[in-house]
């Protein structure tokens, strides 16, 4: 296991300036288990304002320099580093008081959250790994650096990340770990709603994150009541749609789940796809002119409930599922002396009759349908 040659070349050029540094966190992570790294963050022992001047001008941006980090473009990469740190007092399960420089590596991998989050890599002095998160990736464990209901008092939104990992990376938490996950939970309602909607949405999108919400339940409904653990459901479910399996009764407000309107929207028709499937009160057809093909197919693809797969078998033999292919517009159902709502009316009469098979989707049959009804 090596750090990528730019990555190295980025440490030597920050060491040959007096200072140490190492990449850390979940690229050594990543790098343990055998994936790619999607970033890598390193740490120093150089101060904000000590690597500015290591670095062109224009390529290095201040980025979070209260908390120690700067910014580097780096070989058409960028690259986060942050000053060696240990967080502060925690007033509020949010947010250290304070940050504090510290001078050495240990203080550093101190500071974070699980074990195999907590290791960091050089290019020459290999592995450093106090906690023993190697071993405990391995071995599939989550377990805190120090005590766990500490840690998860210091900053709650730690329990969520938990899960995530737990998700993400097939862990199962050591018993002292998971006992703090459910004891600490209620310190949840003091993360934002921003930070804990970022962590629902990464443990939904994680291999094995819809089939582990059962477990961690009573966690989640500090923050969403209103979540349900899916059911039957198959496959990796895109995010609206996992979004729509949670929720099922409507999602919770914007303000409570404050993330992308297009996706709220979205996960919104999901769920109300889900709804009309549930109830029996809308067919295939009916459900396409309405939402749209492949809406109504991200929906009911992943739901494994019989209502659902015969909804979606008759999907698929529609003779008409695209409203874009009915050979009947708009602009003709204005030619033939139709208004307002009336058009709507009858494009979806059409539509509706097309696919049960009552007229053929040619312009003379479809404008003879709508003259007679
Ligand atoms: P990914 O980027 O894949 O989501 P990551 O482990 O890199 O996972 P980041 O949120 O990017 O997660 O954080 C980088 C590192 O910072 C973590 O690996 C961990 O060591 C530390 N860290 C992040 N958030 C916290 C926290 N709330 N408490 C303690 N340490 C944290
Ligand atoms: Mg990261």
């Amino acid at each position: 296991m090596g750090l990528p040659e730019d990555v190295a070349d980025l440490i030597a050029e920050i060491e040959r300036a007096g200072f140490l540094c190492y990449a850390v966190g979940g690229c050594v992570r990543d790098l343990l288990r055998g994936v790619e790294p999607t970033d890598f963050d390193l740490c120093t022992s150089a101060l904000p304002q000590q690597l500015l001047p290591l670095f062109p001008e224009n390529t290095v941006i201040p980025s979070g320099i209260a908390h120690g980090t700067v910014t580097v473009l780096w070989r058409q990469k960028s690259c986060e580093i942050t000053t060696f740190r240990s967080d502060g007092t925690y007033l509020d399960s949010r947010h250290p008081q304070s940050v504090t420089f510290v001078p050495t590596l240990g203080q550093d991998l101190a500071r974070r959250d699980f074990t195999v989050n907590a290791m960091a890599l050089h290019p020459e002095k290999g592995l450093i790994d106090p906690y023993g998160g190697k071993a405990d990736l391995k071995n599939g464990v989550l377990r805190c650096v120090g005590v766990p209901q500490k840690r998860f008092a210091e900053d709650a939104l730690r329990i969520l990340r938990g899960i995530r990992f737990c998700a993400a990376l097939s862990l199962v938490p050591q018993a002292q770990t998971r006992d703090a996950l459910f004891s600490e939970k209620e310190r949840l309602g003091a993360v934002s709603a921003e930070r804990c909607a970022a962590e629902l949405c990464k443990t939904l999108c994680a291999p094995a994150g819809i089939a582990i919400l059962s477990e961690y339940l009573p966690i989640f409904r500090v923050r969403y009541p209103q979540m349900e653990a899916p059911a039957a459901w198959k496959g990796q479910p895109s995010l609206a749609c996992a979004l729509a399996l949670c929720f099922p009764h409507g999602l919770p407000p914007h303000a409570a789940l404050p993330l992308p309107k297009r996706l709220l929207r979205k996960a919104e028709a999901l769920c109300a796809i889900h709804a009309a499937v549930f109830r029996g009160e809308a067919d295939a057809a009916q459900l396409c002119y309405r939402f749209g093909e492949e809406t109504v197919k991200e929906a009911l693809a992943p739901c494994t409930s019989p209502a659902a797969q015969t909804t979606l078998h008759a999907l698929f033999s529609l003779l008409c599922p695209s409203r874009a292919q009915l050979a009947l517009s708009a602009r003709e159902l204005l030619a033939m002396g139709l208004r307002g709502a009336e058009i709507g009316q009858a494009l979806q009469a059409a539509y509706l009759a097309v696919n049960r098979g009552l007229v053929k989707n040619t312009p003379s049959s479809l404008r003879d349908f709508c003259q007679k009804h």
